[in-house]
């Protein structure tokens, strides 16, 4: 995770935390650990396994790096880090705020359910929040099967059928655009 509460329960972003103060998981509760370095992403991680149901542990550096990436790239739009919201217990990844709407971006680096992505979204429009999914290389460079991908397929005018992808190497987004049939045979 990217932020977490101090003792004052203040929300407290990795790149700036102080080292000597204690922290806390805004899901949990329980303590973490702030993580930072020369060849660390910053980032707090929870000091023992956990049952924390908004930030399970394992947060690769891709997804790390990529949430970093993004939320600088997302400027200067408002964006929010991980916030909690509470009326549907979700978390995304960040939340960007204009005068038009509000976008829930997530990062997903990892396998997630149809079941999961559509309650997710259920989630965030029940609050009149857009969900964003932005893919992570393993999606970007097929080391997950393309059929994986089709549930994350977006429509737009400009772009007809399309997926979107954050590549942290290149600290780029990647759009497959006009996307047809390719994931008719996979
Ligand atoms: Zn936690």
């Amino acid at each position: 995770m990217l932020t977490a509460n101090d003792q004052t329960a203040t929300l407290t972003v990795a790149t700036t935390a102080e080292r000597s103060a204690a922290y806390f998981c805004p899901g949990c509760q329980a303590p973490v650990i702030l993580k930072r370095g020369l060849k660390v992403i910053a980032h707090f991680a929870h000091r023992a396994k956990t049952n924390c149901q908004l930030f399970a542990e394992g947060e690769t550096d891709a997804h790390l790096t990529g949430k970093w990436q993004l939320a600088a790239y997302c400027e200067p739009t408002q964006v929010e880090l991980e916030p909690y919201l509470p009326v549907i217990e979700q978390r995304p990844d960040l939340l960007l705020t204009t005068s038009m709407r509000r976008i829930a971006i997530e990062y997903q680096c990892s396998p997630i359910t149809i079941a999961q992505l559509d309650a997710r979204n259920r989630g965030y429009r029940q609050l009149a929040i857009e969900p964003c999914w932005i893919l992570g290389d393993t999606y970007r460079l097929k080391l997950t099967k393309l059929g994986q991908m089709d549930k994350f397929l977006r429509y737009s005018d400009k772009y007809g059928w399309h997926l979107l992808f954050w590549c942290t190497t290149t600290g780029e987004l990647e759009i497959w655009a006009e996307i047809r049939s390719i994931f008719g045979d996979s």
